[in-house]
């Protein structure tokens, strides 16, 4: 763990694609920062997606990392939606090592006619309907979902009703995800960059505390309440004031954010974790699932003599003979 910044040039900045954790024991918060790169360019070049749909997919991506980096143990944090929106289904998957990979499911017309509010806004692409949260450690712990509700609600306001809802852990979350066009010899290049922060309140005096309710029988518990709602308070009136160009700005690192956040409250950074866009799909995998299905799915699926599967994730064409599975 590193105070920063104790001067310049005393801490490495953790760069593109790099969970930074952090905490700040003035305000009882921590929380995580990210800012991405190349990982997310990569992620979005897999897809020949409109503009919004990349815009979109890219948040979800960065609040995926930013959820999912919080699993201790190895594991796996898939982010679903399931919506009646132009965008009906995006799927983001974290995994512990740092490998994420996403896409998105959606009706091209309706996203065309979208187009001017859907940049804006990019959850107006959803719909109503659900977002999941899974996380899965393994064959020998249960698998645990998270469910919230979408309506109109952005994927920077997910985290806050989630937490809110089953854990009561004040959480804030910002995201920001923007398309850059730079010149470089011979034309222009294109690439994305996003950015994203969460902070959670998670004073110490409450871990294990049952917190009274208004007007019971607890007259010292509602001092302390008191100092709590005031450090929760603060911590969120600094983070309203970050701006999306902000989170995303290269010359901006996540250390060189927080410090302009947190300095006066002892922000303190952990060491960083890598993302990478890194698809885990293998073709002794599909030919796995492939070889549960009947004689009569195989032939269903033949067309010009063989069985062709796309990878969702990464669009990777994977072929097969259909003798094979019909032994
Ligand atoms: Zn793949």
């Amino acid at each position: 763990m590193e105070e920063i910044p104790f001067g310049p040039g005393s801490i490495d900045p953790a760069g593109d694609d790099a969970v930074l954790p952090f905490e700040v024991n003035g305000l009882d918060v921590r929380g995580r920062a990210i800012q991405m790169g190349p990982a997310l360019s990569a992620l979005l070049a897999r897809h020949d997606y409109p503009l919004p749909v990349s815009k979109l997919l890219g948040e979800a991506v960065v609040l995926a990392v930013l959820l999912g980096s919080s699993l201790k143990f190895e594991g796996q944090f898939l982010l679903q939606t399931q919506t009646d929106g132009p965008v009906d289904m995006l799927v983001v998957d974290y995994r512990t090592s740092g490998d994420i990979r996403a896409y998105a499911r959606f009706n091209k017309e309706r996203v065309a006619e979208m187009d001017v509010d859907g940049l804006s806004k990019p959850e107006l692409l959803l719909g109503k309907g659900i977002l999941a949260m899974t996380i899965d450690q393994g064959e020998f712990t249960s698998r645990y979902q998270g469910i919230v509700q979408l309506d109109g609600v952005s994927l920077e306001e997910v985290a806050h009703l989630y937490f809110s809802q089953s854990e009561q852990i004040p959480t804030l979350v910002r995201l920001a995800v923007a398309e850059m066009m730079t010149r470089e010899d011979g034309g222009a290049a294109h690439s994305w960059r996003a950015g994203g922060l969460l902070v959670q309140y998670l004073p110490e005096a409450s871990i294990g505390v049952q917190r009274d309710l208004p007007g019971g029988d607890a007259p010292e518990g509602m001092e302390h309440q008191a100092e709590e709602e005031d450090a929760w308070a603060e911590a969120t009136s600094l983070v309203s004031t970050v701006e999306d160009h902000e989170l995303i700005d290269p010359d901006v690192p996540a250390e060189r954010l927080l410090y302009r956040l947190f300095h006066e409250r002892g922000v303190r950074v952990y060491d960083s974790m890598a993302v990478r866009e890194q698809c885990s799909c293998s073709r002794d995998r599909i030919q796995g699932v492939l070889g549960s299905f009947s004689a009569e799915e195989i032939t269903s699926s033949i067309e010009d003599g063989e069985i062709s599967v796309t990878c969702e994730f990464c669009g990777q064409k994977y072929s097969f003979d259909p003798q094979e599975f019909l032994g």
